[in-house]
């Protein structure tokens, strides 16, 4: 699971994850996004807080992602992006994916004005200035307090996001395998 502020990286790493491990990438903004864009039931719901840069309800999101991860394609891992932004996602996802291995949390920090700095120049529907400034407040009202959450169980590696991508891959890659292996001799 990738976690951090948006324009953190999390999705260019979980797009370079996926491709290395053969593993499905599920990214809960790109489902909504599409799910907008195909005109389905559940993007005429979330539609106006998606554009607003508000969070979609948690009772959504976790039937949303439990659903995802039923599927087939993911029993052998997965990479998780955008998931869970509320410490009542995050405490379903344990439910979630108990017994399955280990869950391994990768934070990626990065400097508030880099963070800016990014989203302004990728161009997405939702990257107007306003809506930027609503998601980073989301993030530090609503989000970032799962870092914590995660922090307390000691289950979180922590990494410094505003390095080349490049670096960041190979420190989550590392990051990964220590996880692992841990598991593995537990
Ligand atoms: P970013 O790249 O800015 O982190 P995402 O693509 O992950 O953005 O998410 C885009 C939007 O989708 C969010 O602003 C929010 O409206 C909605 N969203 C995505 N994941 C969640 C979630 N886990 N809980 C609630 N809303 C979500």
């Amino acid at each position: 699971m990738l976690f951090g502020p948006p324009g953190a990286g999390k999705g260019t790493q979980a797009d370079r994850f996926a491709a290395r491990h053969g593993v499905p990438k599920i990214s809960t903004g790109d489902m909504l996004r599409k799910a907008v864009h195909d005109g389905t039931e559940l993007g005429r719901l979330v539609k106006d807080r998606l554009e607003r840069g508000a969070l979609v309800s948690d009772d959504l999101m976790i039937r949303l992602v439990s659903e995802r991860l039923g599927e087939p394609d993911t029993t052998h891992g997965f990479v998780l992006d955008g998931f869970p932004r509320t410490i009542e996602q995050a405490a379903s996802l344990e439910t979630i994916v108990g017994g399955r291995g280990p869950l391994v949390v990768v934070a990626l920090v990065v400097h508030a004005d880099e963070v800016v700095r990014r989203l302004s120049t990728r161009g997405r529907h939702d990257d107007e200035e306003w809506v930027i400034r609503e998601r980073l407040q989301v993030y530090s009202d609503s989000t970032e307090p799962v870092l914590e959450y995660f922090r307390r169980r000691k289950a979180i590696t922590v990494l410094d996001g505003n390095r080349p991508p490049d670096e960041v891959t190979d420190a989550i890659e590392a990051a990964v395998a220590h996880a692992v292996g841990r598991a593995s001799n537990s």
